[in-house]
């Protein structure tokens, strides 16, 4: 392509004069900080999360090998069905209709977790012995899921507390507790993704328990 061409080609508002920035690959940029790893493979799980449709708690995840993604997902509704935010899964459409506590197994919403490992299983790529970064912190489901598929890492962004902490202790030490650990980086659509910003993040909330 000619510069001519480059120059008749790119007139876009959204991006501004494209054709000024191209000109100015020449100057030197002014040195920025490369994000390490965990920040760069969360902040894309971020990325990943904005995709999420649940009415509930909104997810992303990132499944890394060698520094490499090989899967993400995000959580809502299986696909070819009626997105959880338009009515798809009554359990989330209807969660005052259900007792404390219950009711959770007839939601039909998969986890962000969930779907990058599901992703993988379809396209046949192997997670054994990888990293999930996820956007939050994993539920009881998702994480066993997690343990049983051999990833032997787990990154999140978001805590929460459990009533059965030490269930949840449990399988922690099965991952090896250095290997579950908190990366965190800044997340400004906090209040989107899990409701009232700053407010903890509870069990209630979340997954197959909050989702
Ligand atoms: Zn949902
Ligand atoms: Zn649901
Ligand atoms: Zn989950």
């Amino acid at each position: 392509m000619s510069d001519t061409d480059r120059r008749d080609s790119v007139s876009d508002p959204r991006v501004g004069d494209t054709v000024d920035a191209f000109d100015a690959f020449d100057e030197a940029l002014p040195a920025e900080p490369r994000p390490d790893p965990d920040a760069y493979f969360m902040r894309i799980a971020l990325a990943v999360r904005s995709r999420a449709s649940c009415t509930g708690r909104r997810v992303g995840a990132v499944i890394v090998r060698e520094s490499r993604i090989l899967s993400t997902g995000y959580n809502g509704t299986p696909s070819k069905m009626r997105n959880c935010a338009d009515g798809g899964c009554h359990r989330c459409a209807h969660a005052e209709a259900y007792p404390s506590g219950e009711g959770y197994d007839v939601c039909i919403c998969v986890h962000a977790e969930q779907n990058a490992l599901l992703a993988a299983a379809r396209f046949g790529v192997a997670v054994a012995g990888c990293t999930m970064y996820t956007t939050l912190q994993p539920c009881f489901g998702c994480l066993k899921e997690l343990l049983q598929a051999d990833v032997r890492e787990v990154c999140y962004l978001q805590p929460w507390a459990s009533r059965f902490a030490d269930v949840y202790a449990g399988l922690i030490d099965r991952l090896g507790v250095p290997n579950f650990r908190r990366v965190i980086v800044d997340d400004p659509d906090a209040r989107w993704a899990l409701g009232r910003a700053g407010a903890p993040v509870t069990e209630r909330g979340l997954g197959h328990e909050i989702l």
